[in-house]
């Protein structure tokens, strides 16, 4: 079943499904190959807690995904990034083993590689090039983050939920998403009944197909056009800054576009 996550060769096989650790040349590979542990993480699993000292790196393999969440005294959760294989999460922003301000929950489950927060500290300060590819790629989560501020207070529940869907089928390279009605509602931070009526207007549109478990987008073109300007806008800073570009199909290619991460 994870036959794709499988290393496509012995060498470079380590660093294959994640787009930041593929960019990495070969001096910055040796810092951290010894120290990178492949494992699988389950969804709902908790990497970690807000408050809790971040001990590891994640890096999301293929379509394994992971959400960025701010819980509420009331128990109640908002999405504020979403991160697949096109970025890490834990010690990113910060250096490592400082308290994490969000809560990372495990959303798609799959393959992960994990790295001891202090050894990528240690690399960070040994390569300047490392270093660089782990600030841009800091600055595009944090204008993710930047944008769903914005997004919230200013666009409609419809809008924001068709650039949840498009940012999630970019992070999978597939149109058609596990995503559970529970899951999509406590995402965008509105009550279930509530977005029951908003797929079923999306859906109404053409724009997307909803059963059990999964949605599907239909019309990706027209569905780009219907989101509102964050998804767009958000993209556009990821392809200037970090160089890893989303290909017209919507899956992020890496760096060097001549290769595909959706097969
Ligand atoms: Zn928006």
């Amino acid at each position: 079943m994870n036959a794709p996550d499988e290393p496509r060769s012995p060498e470079g096989g380590l660093f294959e499904g994640n787009l930041l650790l593929e960019a990495l040349d070969t001096n910055d590979r040796a810092l951290l190959a010894p120290y990178l542990e492949r494992g699988h993480r389950a969804r709902g699993t908790v990497l970690f807690r807000a408050g809790e000292d971040v001990s590891h790196v994640t890096f999301p393999l293929n379509q394994t995904t992971v959400t960025l969440v701010s819980r509420m005294r009331d128990g109640r959760m908002v999405e504020t990034a979403t991160v697949g294989h096109e970025g890490a999460v834990g010690g990113v922003v910060s250096n490592g083993y400082l308290p994490a301000f969000s809560e990372a929950v495990v959303q798609v489950s799959g393959s992960v590689l994990r790295l001891d927060a202090e050894r990528l500290t240690r690399a960070r300060a040994a390569s300047p090039s490392l270093r660089d590819l782990f600030v841009r790629y800091a600055d595009c989560l944090l204008a993710q983050v930047l944008q769903s501020v914005a997004c919230n207070a200013v666009h409609p529940i419809e809008e924001r939920c068709l650039r949840w869907l498009l940012t999630f089928q970019d992070r999978l390279g597939t149109p058609v998403l596990p995503v559970t009605q529970e899951m999509l509602a406590e995402m965008l931070g509105v009550r279930r009944t509530y977005l029951t009526g908003v797929l079923g207007a999306l859906q109404r549109r053409g724009l997307i197909s909803v059963r059990r478990g999964q949605i599907t987008i239909l019309d990706r073109a027209v569905a780009e056009q219907s989101a509102c300007e964050c998804y767009g806008k958000v993209r556009h800073h990821f392809r200037t800054v970090l160089g890893a570009v989303y290909a017209e199909s919507g899956a992020i290619v890496a760096v060097d576009p001549t290769r595909r991460h959706d097969d």
